[in-house]
């Protein structure tokens, strides 16, 4: 006799490659579905694991039962699914992983109430919030009149029709009695319901309208929502010069992709999700938005998440992590900064948000927008391949001119400040107008050397520089926070006399001190913006005048608008030159060109003064003279040459461990095999390494790193497929695979 049985394929969230096979109990037959999470047993443990599909009937035996269905609501939909499996298998992630990655975090600590199999008790959360509210009762006339007060809350339920516990404390103070009393005369009824807290609950903003386009912003907006019409793929670099109106073409293609029933999905950089952003949309539609940023809770995530699922939020705003937003019907996909390091996540699942809503878009048959002023060079290379439809806005909005840039050597110049800064800042200090000073190293001088042994003092945890900061009295590990007192003394030789080399933030704003006695000066660095809300209070003091110059890291490059900014100064522009990173140039060409960017955004034209010691570099040169396409042209034949991507596909070994010689036996024996596959398979994939890692030490890890270059994406995926299927794990020493690494450090 055969009993039809029930088995389903479960993902567990675990560094496991293998999905699972359980039997359905004939009771949970029926919620067993796609979409939902089970608990089931594993080893001698239970754990949540992910319903993928029903399997078929399968000659597997001895199969364990699930014990529990844990969601009413389906987590994920069949796309989405898709674009799970899709994301596992390129960034070679277990799938349980990834889906663990997708959902908010909230959602696994829900608590659950009653006893195991009550489905009533599964939406429930501690998480979830419920709140009271009142209508009018079916009384008109008690019998008995309740006091002064109640009378006048009863008046504004009446008004209101419906109206929070929490409104109505807002205008009264305490009135629980009162609102006890008018329930128990009739007067009202109370009810309780679900609520989620709303980010927006403390601001207030102010309807606006569409913009009349500029011809530029009008023909992109006309090719996006062209794409959006056919409801088909089509991909968009949209290249605006900053404040060239990107955000306004953003906003009205959203605008028509709402009109068409679908929703839309905007991607920004972290530090971009800004009241400023956010304040611009809901300006523009009013609520139905979620927003998600770092800031909020495990509890408000899973609320917003929730808020999308239901379909009650149509605009979803986040950074990298909102790519798996549980939206549909996706009409279009922004990502706007989209040449930002930061939608790469470093650890985990190593994605890049930025190419994943190239993915998500193709499977929602969505336009996918990717803006920028400065774009990744792999992305102009894309555009000039035909890949992506090329949308530019080359004038800034109402033709504001380009700020004048002059270059300054700082060959044979002592000190932080050009005399010609140094000129520059006087005069407008002078003129009453407002300077940014730019420099991407925090702290007083960047490292204390040893006059005796002349050794600078290093980091006993991380083979870097301790960085010297002069108001904290310490020498500090920007990696590992490795602190001791400084100056102090010299822990290689005990020698006393110890001297300040480089410059850092701190420095500088110390120079401008002297150079400007009487100027206000705000320093914006992660030293001064580690306290809630002080980033806003640093940046309120520009905006209200009460500051006259700004001194900042790359913290001060984005994003915001200082209309008063006449003049911005460059100091040591080839900082980030030195990095042993193949994208250093372009990383320093988009940085210089942000912060020129800063200047003259108001009416009154900028001045720009950057200072490097060879300012001939194409990197700088090519930001100074505004002129991108030569930057691109020069670096994309580098890159040519050189065998990086675009034109080549990398992925990017981590080895690390505690014990030097394990890592680097595991290093070598990692390359061995890699060596051997690659034999076997035939591919054409280069191996780089084993090398020690550029920071060879970080937080006491010893670190080596291969390469595999590949001018095949088959190829390299092949080889990196089989390789996982062999591993071995070796419990000391830890092995990461990072694929299209961005950070090479
Ligand atoms: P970007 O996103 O490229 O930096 P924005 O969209 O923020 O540029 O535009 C810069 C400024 O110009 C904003 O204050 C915006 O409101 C304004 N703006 C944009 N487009 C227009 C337009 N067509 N007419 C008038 N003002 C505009
Ligand atoms: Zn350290």
């Amino acid at each position: 006799m055969t009993v039809p049985r029930h088995i389903i394929e479960v993902a567990i969230p675990l560094y496991l490659e293998k999905t699972f096979h359980y039997l359905v109990p004939e009771r949970l037959q029926k919620d067993a579905i796609t979409g939902r999470r089970a608990l089931v047993p594993f080893g001698n443990r239970k754990l949540t694991g992910y319903i993928l599909d029903a399997a078929a009937d399968s000659a597997i035996t001895n199969l364990k039962e699930i014990l529990e269905i844990l969601d009413s609501e389906l987590l994920w939909t069949e796309v989405e699914l898709e674009f799970f499996r899709w994301t596992a298998s390129y960034y070679q992630h277990p799938l349980g992983e990834v889906i663990r990655t997708a959902l908010p975090a909230g959602i696994n600590i829900q608590t659950r109430k009653g006893t195991a199999g009550e489905q009533g008790a599964l939406t429930g959360g501690k998480r979830t919030l419920r709140e009271k509210f009142y209508h009018p009762g079916p009384v008109l006339d008690p019998t008995r009149q309740p006091s002064a007060k109640a009378v006048e809350i009863l008046t504004v339920i009446r008004e209101a029709g419906v109206i929070s516990a929490g409104e109505l404390r807002k205008r009264f103070g305490t009135c629980t009695p009162q609102l006890k009393r008018l329930v128990e005369l009739g007067l009202s009824t109370a009810e309780e319901r679900e609520v989620f807290r709303d980010p927006f609950k403390n601001s207030s903003v102010k309807r606006d309208e569409p913009r009349r386009l500029h011809t530029h912003q009008k023909s992109a907006l006309d090719a996006i929502t062209g794409g959006l019409d056919r409801q088909q793929f089509t991909p968009f670099l949209l290249y605006g010069v900053t404040g060239s109106g990107k955000t306004e073409v953003y906003l009205q293609a959203i605008s028509h992709a709402l009109e068409l029933g679908k929703n839309a999905l905007v991607l920004v950089p972290e530090i971009a999700l800004t009241p400023q952003l956010t304040g611009r949309f809901q300006a523009r539609f009013g609520g139905g938005i979620a927003i998600l940023h770092s800031g909020l809770s495990d509890g408000e995530r899973y609320d917003e998440w929730r808020r999308i699922r239901r379909g009650l939020a149509r605009i979803v705003i986040g950074a990298r992590s909102a790519i798996f937003a549980p939206l549909d019907k996706i009409g279009i996909i922004i990502v706007d900064e989209e040449h930002e390091a930061s939608f790469k996540q470093s650890d985990g699942l190593r994605y890049n948000a930025r190419d994943l809503a190239l993915v998500r878009g193709r499977m929602e048959q969505a336009a996918v927008v990717l803006g920028s002023a400065t774009p990744s060079v792999t992305t102009v290379h894309a555009a000039e391949q035909g890949r992506l439809t090329l949308l530019e806005l080359p004038e800034r909005v109402e033709g504001r001119p380009m700020p004048i840039v002059e270059l300054v050597t700082m060959k044979g110049i002592k000190g932080t400040i050009s005399p010609s800064l140094a000129h520059n800042l006087a005069e407008t200090y002078e003129q009453g107008r407002q300077a940014i000073v730019f420099l991407n190293r925090r702290g007083f001088a960047t490292f204390l050397v040893c006059a005796e042994c002349a050794k600078p003092l290093t980091c006993p945890n991380c083979s870097v520089t301790l960085t010297y900061h002069r108001q904290r009295g310490q020498s500090l590990c920007h990696y590992c926070d490795y602190a001791v007192p400084a100056p102090g003394t010299c822990p290689s030789c005990g020698g006393t006399t110890l001297s300040e080399l480089g410059a850092g933030t701190e420095k500088l704003e110390h120079d401008l001190k002297e150079l400007l006695p009487s100027a206000r000066i705000v320093r914006m660095d992660s030293d001064t913006t580690s306290g809630k809300g002080s980033h806003e209070r640093l940046l309120s003091r520009m905006n209200d005048g009460s500051a006259d110059i700004l001194v900042g890291t790359q913290m001060i490059a984005k994003g915001h608008d200082f209309p008063e900014v006449t003049l911005v100064g460059v100091v040591n522009a080839e900082a980030s030159l030195g990095m042993p990173d193949f994208r250093a140039a372009e990383r320093t060409f988009q940085l210089l060109s942000q912060v020129i960017g800063r200047a003259g955004r108001g009416e009154i034209p900028g001045r720009v003064v950057v200072q490097a010691i060879d300012t001939e570099h194409y990197a700088i040169s090519s930001a100074a003279e505004h002129d991108a396409a030569r930057f691109y042209r020069e670096e994309l034949e580098f890159r040519r040459e050189a065998g990086y991507p675009p034109f080549t596909f990398l992925a990017a070994f981590a080895i690390s461990g505690l014990s030097e010689q394990a890592v680097s036996e595991q290093a070598d024996s990692t390359a061995r095999t890699l060596l051997h596959l690659k034999s076997e398979l035939k591919v054409r994939v280069e191996i780089l390494g084993p090398a020690p890692s550029p920071i060879y030490r970080l937080r006491n890890r010893f670190r080596r790193q291969i390469l595999l270059k590949g001018a095949d994406r088959k190829d390299l995926h092949r080889l990196l497929a089989s390789w996982r299927q062999q591993a071995t794990a070796v419990s000391t020493v830890r092995i990461s695979v990072d694929i299209d690494p961005v950070d090479m450090m």
